[in-house]
């Protein structure tokens, strides 16, 4: 027998559980045991030796390690030594730098892996899908991805999309009802869910009858394609530019090496310094170490609840030019409380703050018994079409479930009613909220066998679906002026930032057809709930950081207009001439109307998610790069279509989160805010060491060419190049990758996205600074030089020196756009502590007589660090002068 042929008593006795409790945790245990993780074993892991071997297949250190032979082969031990080591401690950078990029996706995936809610000992709770065992309870809403194979216990219209198994796109109808057929293929199953496939509509619960790769799934995994890390644009970008800079080093660094051999210079010395030159001059490693600089920024957004699924979107944060952000639960706490019901053509006031169960109604200032007509009616009534339940834990009060229907259960239990009084009735049918919809029904059945239809949702969904109203004890015929009563109660509950709810009732005989089209219509209007959901405390500050930082705030809801206005006046969203479009209007524009007026638009209401692809798309045609925030299925195309498409870590589905580049940990507008700013930043500090490293690689070229023009003997020794590239370049300029924002990050318009990596300047920086470093290397040697022309090893020492000294005082140039004083210099810590080491590092080369014969060093004495000092500074002192002289 299979598991769809099989009655659900039967799956459940066979699998020893019951849908009322759930696995303990002892048999959690076990079957975790027996079966593993649920999880599909399809990608390999890379060893760790082969990871480290792979930093030596570089062209450059195989060149290297070339010459190093070649050294070796001539007698010149020391020579190879110091390059073998050099090479080594090089390799093993690579690999930490690789590990600890590898470390922190992985842990971003943790992060975003899938969770499923189980019952497990009577309780719900959320885990990560890898944790389900065999016999695990789970329930699924829509835009799930079913957790494992599962039978299908209970289906509130739970229809899924199984194309991923069987190619098939259309949605399947799924139920709990067994199937006594043979043979059938998994689209015939339609009372079980496949894992992986999504849940499209409804909401259903099921129990696991197969994990990892014992499922539907599994059995195809070999097939599924292993996700690449594809390189994001700017390391595409550098990767281009790298191959330029190659031919320009090798070409610079042969005429170096011509010049030299042309001036009689020993063959053997200028193929190891032409080598050296080469290796580095080339910053082959540059796309490495964005790499690294992407993937620490990543971790730093991870501290501030900004999950990055795709390392490309962090570059693209900087440039976001408006975000689109879902009002309710983004904007708002989604803490709804019920302030105020209409019912019986009368406003009643609730009291109470959020969940809190204590409080009572108030009609013209008198307290209300809990006898007024209809309001019990009314409120048990919203406790039965609904979704959610109320839980206490340490005497605190919260919502498992939408929070809209929360604030219904609230409200009733504030007279009293509690779900026992919900037991007396049973519900038949359920047709669930969606945000298309707008409108949620169920048919429930009392003690009685009498049937009823309770209808909740937007007003203006529900009033045209309305043709009675209920008064006092009666239902009467709604007239056209009871009609404009009850919209102008809307209106008013609206203008007060009230989301508003309809509910009405239609009964039904048992005879009624239990079909969805039959169903919402000539109800019978009984009240209006109007509830309030307060603004996020941080979010005003963030829509106005953004504001300054250029990026525009646009508001996008399902809710009334009016309450949408409201809440955007309230946060200084929506200004004085800003306009307000609802989703009736979208239907009758076309894009290009829409564009016309989108600049000018700050708030859209009572829209429903396929309203959002036409606003990312009129956006976009403008020129902007569009943020765009979702939570449900249906948003997933928008967030798809946007440039950052951002979802939600609690209240988010799966689907969304799959689309998304951007996951909010904390569902919360201001981590948006946060997250750009981090996005701007890393770009800054990538352009901040693409300037250290280059400059100094210029620096380093020059004052070699200088020397061979003038027909001086080398400057630098091959071994002291290597150590400037692995040491000075090394350390500080990783130190860059984690310098913080400079003060006006966020005052200054977004970057735009067509920049290239040298423009506002840094190419000129770059070529002048690394000039300077070149020359003043070059005078420190010359004047050295010349005093003691009988020493070589002397000059080279301070040329050394001097090198790394004027690289190591730029590098603190190259924190602030402008002035290296528009900022403390020494503010970042790490960069302070990484010249600081690079000065001791250099001091050991020059002082400690075991290392003075391989790196050519020899103590300097006290008066040349005079020297040394002035011309060090030049470079960067000369242009901080020149430009504050400017300003
Ligand atoms: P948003 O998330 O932007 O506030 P929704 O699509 O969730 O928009 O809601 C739109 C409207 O649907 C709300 O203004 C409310 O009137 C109604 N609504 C929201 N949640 C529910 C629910 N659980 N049941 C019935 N109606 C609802
Ligand atoms: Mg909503």
């Amino acid at each position: 027998m299979k598991w769809y042929q099989l009655d659900v008593e039967k799956v459940e006795q066979k699998l020893h559980v019951l849908s009322s409790k759930g696995l303990n945790k002892k048999q959690v245990e076990e079957r975790r045991k027996q079966y593993g993780e649920n999880e599909l074993k399809s990608q390999k892991h890379t060893p760790r030796w082969l990871i480290f071997l792979k930093q030596f297949q570089d062209f450059m250190v195989i060149v290297l390690l070339a010459a190093t032979l070649i050294a070796g082969l001539l007698g010149e031990y020391v020579d190879a030594i110091a390059i073998m080591i050099i090479v080594l401690v090089n390799g093993l950078i690579g690999y930490f730098q690789e590990q600890k990029a590898e470390k922190s996706l992985e842990k971003l995936k943790e992060l975003s892996a899938p969770m499923a809610n189980v019952l497990r000992e009577g309780k719900w709770e959320k885990i990560p899908s890898r944790e389900v065992v065999v016999g695990d309870i789970v329930r699924m809403n829509s835009g799930d991805r079913v957790p494992a194979d599962v039978r299908i216990t209970k289906s509130n219209s739970m229809e899924t999309e199984e194309s991923a198994l069987t190619g098939e796109s259309l949605p399947v109808v799924k139920h709990a009802t067994a199937i006594r057929k043979d043979h059938l293929d998994a689209q015939d199953q339609t009372n079980m869910g496949f894992m992986g496939t999504l849940v499209t509509r409804g909401s259903g619960i099921g129990v696991v009858v197969g994990t990892g790769m014992n499922t539907v799934m599994g059995q195809i995994a070999s097939l599924m394609a292993n996700t690449k890390k594809t390189p994001t644009p700017l390391e595409r970008r550098l990767a281009e530019l790298g191959k330029i800079l190659i031919v320009v080093a090798l070409l610079l660094t042969a005429l170096v090496v011509v010049l030299g051999v042309l001036e009689g210079k020993p063959t053997y010395d200028m193929f190891l310094a032409g080598v050296s030159l080469a290796v580095a001059a080339i910053p082959e490693g540059l796309p490495a170490i964005v790499t690294v600089a992407l993937s620490l920024g990543v971790q730093r957004m991870i501290r501030k609840k900004a999950i990055v699924r795709k390392l490309s979107a962090v570059e693209t944060l900087g440039t976001a030019s408006v975000i689109c952000s879902d009002k309710t639960g983004t904007m708002t706490e989604n803490q709804m409380t019920v302030k105020e019901l209409f019912l019986n053509g009368k406003h009643i006031y609730v009291s109470g703050d959020g969940y809190d169960i204590h409080g009572d109604f108030f009609l013209n200032n008198k307290k209300v018994e809990t006898d007024y007509p209809n309001l019990r009616k009314m409120l048990l009534y919203g406790t039965l079409c609904n979704n959610s339940s109320l839980m206490v834990k340490k005497g605190k009060y919260f919502i498992d479930g939408d929070p809209t229907d929360g604030a219904l259960l609230v409200a009733a239990r504030k007279i009293g009613l509690k779900p026992i009084d919900e037991e007396k009735f049973k519900i038949i049918k359920e047709i669930p909220f969606d945000s298309d919809r707008k409108r949620m029904s169920v048919i429930v059945e009392d003690e009685n066998g009498k049937r009823l239809l309770i209808t909740k949702g937007a007003p203006d969904v529900l009033l045209p679906r309305t043709s009675f109203q209920l008064k006092d004890k009666n239902r009467e015929v709604l007239k056209k002026e009871d009609k404009v009563k009850i919209e102008m109660a809307i209106k008013d509950m609206a203008n007060n930032a009230l989301r508003t709810i309809a509910i009405g009732i239609r009964p039904l005989t048992t005879k009624d057809t239990l079909d969805d089209a039959f169903l919402e219509k000539e109800l019978t209007f009984i009240g209006l709930y109007g509830m309030i959901d307060p603004p996020r405390k941080e979010v005003k500050a963030a829509i106005e950081e953004c504001r300054q930082a250029g990026i525009k705030t646009v508001m996008i809801t399902g809710d009334h207009v009016n309450t949408a206005s409201a809440i955007a006046r309230n946060l200084n969203l929506l200004p004085e001439n800003g306009l307000v479009l609802e989703g009736h209007q979208l239907n009758q524009m076309s894009v290009e109307e829409l564009e016309d007026i989108i600049d000018d638009t700050y708030v859209f209401a009572r829209v429903t998610p396929e309203h959002k692809l036409k606003i990312v798309k009129a956006f976009q045609e403008k020129g902007h790069i569009v943020a765009m925030t979702g939570d449900g299925v249906n948003d997933a195309p928008a967030i798809k279509a946007s440039d950052i498409g951002i979802s939600m870590g609690i209240n988010g589905t799966d689907v969304t989160k799959e689309a998304s580049s951007l996951v909010l940990m904390d569902d919360n507008f201001a981590t948006i805010k946060s997250a750009i700013k981090e996005g701007r930043n890393i770009y800054e500090n990538i352009r901040k060491f693409i300037r250290y490293l280059l400059a100094s690689n210029v620096g380093e070229i020059l004052v070699m060419l200088f020397a061979m023009l003038l027909a001086l003997p080398l400057p630098l020794v091959p071994v002291q190049i290597l150590w400037v590239n692995l040491v000075t370049d090394g350390l500080p300029a990783m130190a860059l990758g984690l310098d913080k924002a400079e003060e006006n990050a966020m005052k200054q318009p977004p970057r735009n996205p067509k920049e290239g990596v040298f423009s506002r300047g840094l190419g000129f920086k770059i070529i002048s600074r690394g000039i300077l470093i070149g020359l003043v290397t070059l005078i420190a040697f010359m004047v050295t030089y010349q005093n003691t022309p009988e020493n070589l090893v002397y000059a080279q020492t301070v040329a050394f020196t001097t090198l790394v000294m004027a690289q190591l005082i730029h590098v603190f140039d190259c924190r602030a756009e402008n002035s290296i004083f528009d900022r403390n210099p020494f503010g970042n810590i790490y960069l302070v502590v990484a010249v600081l080491s690079s000065i001791l590092l250099l001091l050991v080369v020059i002082y400690w007589e075991p290392l003075q014969p391989i790196f050519h060093t020899t103590s300097l004495p006290l008066k040349d660090w005079l020297l040394i000092g002035a011309l060090s500074a030049i470079p960067t002192v000369l242009f901080a002068f020149k430009r504050s002289n400017k300003e």
